[in-house]
């Protein structure tokens, strides 16, 4: 629980507290009018660069998954997305996580540098089947 100091009588109370138990003081609109404007839209989190880590290395983990190996491409692209999603957050200071988002995108291309070649070597294998 944080305290405050009243303005009024200087008494330690609770930020929580809709006035002051000590004279009465209301401290509401004092406390609003501190809190800022960022916590609104959310303070920094790293909720995006998290979810963006993770796509990444579940796309790398599918990869390695027999017949849906090919399904990776959508957690690789969105790792991708999301990861420049976060750094755009991190620049303007609305986000944290650098780190897990460097971690997203990373593993996000080596995602698609894999899995994109293999679908192009396949596509020509079975398009030479089908014409023999
Ligand atoms: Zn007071």
């Amino acid at each position: 629980m944080a305290l405050a100091r009243c303005p009024e009588c200087d008494n330690a109370v609770s930020r929580s507290a809709p006035g002051c138990p000590h004279c009465g003081h209301p401290l509401t609109p004092a406390t609003a009018e501190s809190t800022p404007l960022d916590l609104a839209t959310g303070t920094p989190s790293s909720s995006v660069a998290l979810a963006s880590m993770i796509c990444g290395i579940s796309g790398l983990v599918l990869l390695i998954v027999p017949c849906i190996w090919w399904l990776s491409i959508v957690p690789d692209v969105l790792g991708v997305v999301l990861a420049c999603v976060a750094f755009g957050k991190i620049s303007r200071g609305q986000a944290s996580g650098r780190g897990m988002a460097i971690t997203g995108l990373v593993c996000g291309i080596l995602g698609i540098i894999i899995t994109v070649p293999l679908l192009i070597f396949l596509q020509y294998m079975f398009s030479d089947a089908a014409s023999d």
